[in-house]
């Protein structure tokens, strides 16, 4: 059993008087979000109220899930930390690395060799920690945790933005950056600024074509992709509860695409029966004990305008099916309207390929609904005009979606049955018909639909719908179809309609599966060796960083001035570089090459002050770094913007960066630097950010007197001989400086270890 049962029960033990202390203390009723936040704070028992999108809190996590392009600079941190095991149950999906072209076996070997280095490391660490490992094509990361552990009522963290996924079965579940999750595996508390909330209120009924994937892509449409930034949308109301479980985590699954923080749905009768279905007997019946904690509470819902920040309310027997896209989720349109859009901005209406799955779409339930469209087109003699390509979502799923018989129709159909992985999500597809940068659409069940992210063409439309709608359209192989009022033409001529699709919740026979694809760790893994080859290109052990000598730093050189955005995207760069991301001396050779050189305007392009020879940022880091001279990064505003991947902290600090001083931070990246053991600044006067020349030398005059609220002062050398003194604020609390003293927070927790 991979679930833990006696953790879930302590969970529940506290919950209710947790909860009750915390209306207590808000004298207010409370949503189920509050809930969740306030029996999972770090301390314990609430003893304040915290201020919605103000207060900075720690709460303590009940689960981490990395998935495998993250997980390995997250455990080879982890490993820095000197703990014998993790202080949370902690899973790793292998699910990111599989690429789909020619159909499951043959891509899952294919992973497996090319791979191999990185899923055996992941493993072997694992079972070394105490982590749960699932092999290559045991599943994507969310559907796995949907399906083995997630509960209601729980909060869990996991390095991937999708782990939002769980709030489908009613945990706050969150998105976070690795050095967020090592923390929480070394047993620190996880900090998070107390959402807003926003409440979703559902009434009626899904009825025909419509599906739960039109909740959120209706939602998307209302709230845009920076909509739900900050908050929690929590669902409610009797059209909730007439949703699935695993279409509750659809809904969920995309709020990650409208920014939110994380999406949840109060406990419920299909809860319930997903938990038994999934073998989970034991956590309903829990649950059922304490049912009325797991959701919000009546008063909440009855007047959800005074509860919530933000409320809207949608109809399900009214909603429409939506196609979502091309190029961002959040362009909604319903399904009869799409064809004279289409026409108006020139996207291509032929169709090329329709994709189901990924972790938003590939339930059970999903699957079934697709198939009954599937299998009409068999019935009417309608032969599919795009290709499909389906990718389950877990093993379980494929394996009991075969028994059942519903692979063979999408297979009847000439559907590649890909790898139970991410593959075209996450643009691991190696398309069969690839077109070059060809004008093309596709269509899938996908979250996203960035420029790229499929196939990697800027110039291939793709666009959101639930799997059914996929398959209908894939069928037809047009963006203009509308099955509820259209008509196909059979290969006999005969003009033919697409019934509505029929699906089922769970699957009638059961769940059943041969080898789900689950490792356990040994309860002893002390004597487990991790192999990492120094000859590795993708792979590289962590040395600590040296702690500081307790001196001031002098004669540090300006190594690029950032002019305008500075995205961690800027800073480390994803696409290509995604291969590298367990191996921070070779990642680090895309360090700041998005950044532009505020001298020049131009991109990796910075002047070397030794040399006065121009050169990339991460080649001229290096010369400073083989001479001893330590460098400061200028910024502008928000600097650090975007993701939370602690990559775009840990690779200037490899290159001998000490300080990034900037106009302003965004705030987990300021976190992240701190954790590295460097100097997160911002100019006391913003206007200084135009003192800085590029010839400059910095001493630092005060920090040895370095202390909470206290600025620091820099001397700023110039060329010329001239000098000007800067004032730089800093946020650092007392054992945040304690990291920079010890060289990172992570040397930190090792040194109280070995205590
Ligand atoms: Fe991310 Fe797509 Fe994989 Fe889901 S299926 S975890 S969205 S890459």
């Amino acid at each position: 059993m991979a679930f833990d049962i006696e953790m879930i029960r302590n969970v529940y033990k506290t919950m209710g008087e947790r909860i009750n202390k915390a209306r207590t203390l808000t004298g207010k009723p409370l949503t189920l979000a509050e809930k969740i936040l306030y029996s999972h704070l770090d301390e314990g028992m609430p003893t304040q109220v915290y201020t919605r999108g103000k207060s900075y809190v720690d709460f303590k996590p009940d689960r981490i899930a990395c998935q495998d392009a993250t997980a390995q600079m997250a455990l080879l941190q982890f490993m820095q930390a000197g703990k014998p095991k993790v202080a949370v149950p902690t899973t790793v999906h292998c699910d990111h690395l599989i690429q789909a072209k020619q159909g499951a076996k043959q891509d899952l070997k294919r992973a497996n060799e090319t791979s191999s280095e990185v899923f055996n490391f992941l493993e072997s660490v694992s079972n070394k920690y105490g982590i749960g490992f699932w092999k290559p094509g045991a599943g994507i990361i969310h559907q796995v945790v949907i399906e083995n552990y997630a509960f209601p009522g729980g909060m869990m963290i996991g390095t991937d933005s999708h782990t939002v996924n769980a709030g489908g079965l009613g945990m706050v579940a969150v998105g976070v950056g690795g050095a967020d999750a090592v923390d929480v595996m070394a047993g620190m508390p996880w900090e998070l600024k107390f959402p807003k909330l926003i409440g979703v209120k559902l009434t009626g009924k899904l009825n025909g074509w419509t599906a739960s994937k039109d909740v959120i892509l209706k939602v998307a449409g209302i709230l845009t992709v920076k909509g739900g930034t900050g908050a929690i949308v929590e669902y409610f109301g009797e059209g909730a509860r007439n949703l699935s479980c695993t279409g509750k985590g659809t809904i969920c699954n995309m709020g990650a695409e409208i920014g939110a923080t994380t999406s949840t749905f109060g406990y419920d009768e299909a809860m319930e029966r997903f938990l038994r279905a999934t073998d989970r007997n034991d956590i309903a019946d829990e649950a059922n004990k304490i049912k009325e904690h797991l959701t919000g509470d009546p008063e909440v819902y009855a007047e959800p305008e005074k509860y919530f920040d933000q409320v809207i309310e949608i109809d399900l027997s009214t909603l429409r099916p939506h196609l979502n896209g091309p190029f961002t989720p959040d362009l909604a349109t319903p399904v009869g309207e799409l064809g004279e859009k289409a026409r108006k901005n020139d996207w291509p209406l032929k169709v090329d390929w329709g994709l189901i799955g990924s972790c938003t779409n590939s339930s059970y339930e999903d699957l079934t609904r697709a198939a009954s469209i599937a299998q009409q087109a068999i019935d009417k003699k309608l032969k599919p005009k795009s290709d499909f390509g389906i990718n389950p979502g877990s093993e379980q799923i494929r394996f009991t979606a075969e028994r059942d018989g519903l692979l063979s129709v999408f297979e009847n159909l000439g559907a590649t049955i890909f790898t139970n992985a991410c593959g075209p999500c996450i643009g691991q597809w190696d398309r069969s018909d690839a077109l070059g940068d060809k004008k093309n659409t596709i269509v899938h069940s996908f979250n996203r639909n960035f420029s790229k992210r499929a196939d990697g063409n800027p110039n291939t439309h793709a666009f959101v719908g639930s799997p059914e709608m996929v398959a209908a359209i894939a069928i037809s192989g047009k963006l203009d179809f509308d099955p509820m009022n259209d008509t196909l033409i059979n290969e006999d001529g005969q003009e033919v309609k697409l019934d509505e699709p029929k699906g089922l919740e769970l699957p009638p026979e059961g769940f059943d599966v041969d080898d789900n694809g689950y490792l356990a760790p040994i309860e002893d893994g002390s004597s487990v060796e991790v192999k990492v080859s120094k000859e590795s290109e993708r792979l590289q052990l962590l040395e600590p960083f040296k702690p500081w000598d307790g001196k001031n730093i002098t004669g540090a050189k300006l190594l690029i001035k950032a002019f305008g955005k500075c995205t961690t995207d800027h800073i480390s760069m994803a696409g290509p570089w995604l291969r590298y991301r367990g191996h921070l001396d070779n990642i680090s050779n895309n360090t700041l090459i998005g950044a532009v050189n505020a001298f020049n305007k131009q991109t990796n392009m910075i002047k070397n002050q030794l040399t006065g020879e121009y050169g990339g940022v991460p080649d001229t880091a290096r010369a400073y770094k083989k001479e001893g001279i330590p460098t400061i990064v200028v910024g502008d505003h928000n600097y650090g913007e975007g993701s939370s991947r602690e990559h775009a902290a840990m690779q200037p600090r490899h290159l001998g960066v000490i300080a990034v001083l900037v106009k302003s931070f965004a705030r987990i990246h300021e976190t992240n630097l701190k954790k590295q053991g460097m100097l997160g600044l911002t100019f006391a006067n913003e206007a200084d950010y135009d003192k800085i020349q590029e010839d400059d030398t910095f001493d630092f005059i005060d920090l040895v007197d370095f202390a909470p609220d206290k600025p620091l002062t820099i001397l700023v050398k110039h060329a010329d001989g001239t000098e000007d003194t800067i004032i730089a604020n800093h946020t650092y609390n007392d054992s945040q400086i304690q990291w920079f003293k010890e060289g990172s927070a992570l040397n930190l927790i090792k040194k109280e270890n070995a205590k």
